[in-house]
């Protein structure tokens, strides 16, 4: 199969190498020469250039733009391709995509590989990516089926589970488990610098360790894929912000009281619900 990639950063970057290696050639667009030149390089595509005529020639294109240019690069698309292509994008939000483009484009699949690392753009793309990641696919009513089982059955070739919702059970999701997360562990960071009496601050940075590790690492990331999550997420991470600051609330009333048989039940059962969400690797 032709596949178009635009934007070949992290995201882009993977997506190219694992389905070149599937035997597709790949075709991939981005903002830079140097970036094209790179992909290249690295076998992430067959050809590459800053030209979108380049897309002329692929049957399924992903977009893997920073969520922002999405929307005006299937604008783009849209005036290229013909009808039967099929263009599906990787956004980390979905409501805000399929507003701004569902009704652009027919053959549309709303898409979100949940893979990741700390680091962006071409240099930092690597192999099986997706392995074991969730793929979360958002139809709407009008997608066409034909168009979601394509991008189910490339999703599925890279190993990664899939799963169907739609796009505001999407965001809600991702609201609680990870833009929210992001925005708990900055203020913690920030709740932790504002400590007045410097010697108890140089003293608490010198024995920071593994539980400060776990719950400052992503509030101590990129800033800009904050800013993203809280601009395009932004009712459901106030939604979720606002029951978070009820729990906080609550611990505080609890320690004011000092009613530790109630903080004791509380913390038995956020014990028990932490499994449910990230289960124990299985034992070899
Ligand atoms: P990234 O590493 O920064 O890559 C994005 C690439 O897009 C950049 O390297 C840039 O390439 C290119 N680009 C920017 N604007 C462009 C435009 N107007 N036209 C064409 N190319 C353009 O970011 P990423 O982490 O791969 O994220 C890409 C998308 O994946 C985002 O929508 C994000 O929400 C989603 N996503 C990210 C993650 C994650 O953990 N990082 C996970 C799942 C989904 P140049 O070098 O050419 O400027």
């Amino acid at each position: 199969m032709n596949i178009g990639i635009i934007g070949l950063g992290l995201i882009g970057g993977s997506l190219g190498l694992d389905l070149r290696r599937l035997g597709h050639r790949v075709l991939g667009v981005s903002r830079r020469q140097q970036t094209c030149l790179v992909a290249k390089e690295m076998g992430a595509v067959d050809d590459a250039s800053i030209d979108m005529t380049l897309m002329a020639l692929a049957e399924v294109v992903f977009v893997c733009t920073p969520v922002e240019a999405i929307a005006p690069t299937v604008v783009e698309l849209a005036a290229l391709l013909s009808p039967n292509v099929i263009i599906t994008d990787v956004g980390s939000v979905k409501m805000p995509v399929v507003d701004a483009v569902a009704h652009l484009w027919t053959n549309f699949v709303p898409g979100h590989p949940m893979a990741g690392t700390a680091e962006a753009g071409i240099a930092a793309a690597i192999p099986d990516l997706f392995v074991r990641r969730p793929y979360v696919l958002t139809p709407t009513a009008t997608t066409p089926p034909e168009a979601v089982a394509t991008v189910a059955q490339l999703a599925q070739s890279l190993q990664a589970d899939i799963y169907y919702c739609g796009p505001l059970m999407h965001d809600r999701a991702v609201a609680w488990i990870s833009h929210l997360p992001v925005l708990v562990s900055a203020s913690l960071l920030a709740a932790v610098t504002s400590e007045a009496d410097l010697e108890v601050l140089a003293l608490a940075k010198q024995l920071a360790s593994s539980g400060f590790r776990d719950t400052s690492r992503v509030g101590g990331g990129n800033p800009e894929l904050g800013l993203m999550m809280a601009k395009y997420n932004r009712p459901q991470l106030l939604a979720a912000l606002h029951a978070y600051r009820l729990q906080v609330d609550r611990a505080i009333s609890l320690l004011e009281t000092e009613d530790w048989k109630t903080l004791e039940q509380h913390l038995q059962q956020t014990q028990q619900a932490r499994p449910q969400f990230l289960p124990p690797p299985p034992q070899n």
